[in-house]
């Protein structure tokens, strides 16, 4: 994603694209799954961890980015597909590889509603499905046979 786009899509959510922050978008962009804070600092050598931490955390605040917990009670981040405002806060399933430790994105298939007691009002919900990818599972047949 070139930096242009980049700009528009901060401007966009009303963040001033500084170059920081075009760092951290587009090393989120250049990935196909949610990457954790470890994983952020692998990908933005010439960053320290609280610099990217801090552009993680004001791109939460504005919807550039969604969060959810993987298997291991760490964060994942990744960015957010809707232009300007976004509503629809983390609705998806997520899936975490026990084998590898990634952390995979379902974005077509949707969280189901529950059905709260009266009284709960719910303001997020997260789901992560704990198992093998499509890769670690086919090395285990492999080593199996
Ligand atoms: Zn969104
Ligand atoms: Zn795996
Ligand atoms: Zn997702």
């Amino acid at each position: 994603m070139n930096s242009q786009l980049i700009t528009e899509r901060l401007a966009g959510k009303g963040i001033r694209p500084t170059s920081n922050r075009i760092l951290v978008y587009d090393a989120l962009a250049r990935q196909e799954s949610p990457q954790s804070l470890k994983d952020m600092e692998n990908l933005l050598l010439s960053m320290d961890k609280s610099s990217i931490f801090r552009v993680l955390t004001l791109f939460l605040k504005h919807d550039v980015v969604h969060a959810f917990e993987d298997g291991r009670g760490v964060m994942n981040y990744e960015l957010c597909n809707e232009q300007g405002e976004c509503h629809h806060h983390d609705n998806h399933v997520h899936f975490y590889c026990e084998v590898c430790g990634r952390s995979f994105c379902m974005e077509d298939v949707p969280i189901p509603s529950f059905c709260l007691p009266s009284g709960f009002r719910q303001h997020s919900v997260s789901f992560v499905i704990k198992g093998e990818c499509p890769n670690c599972s086919s090395k285990k047949t492999k080593t199996t046979l």
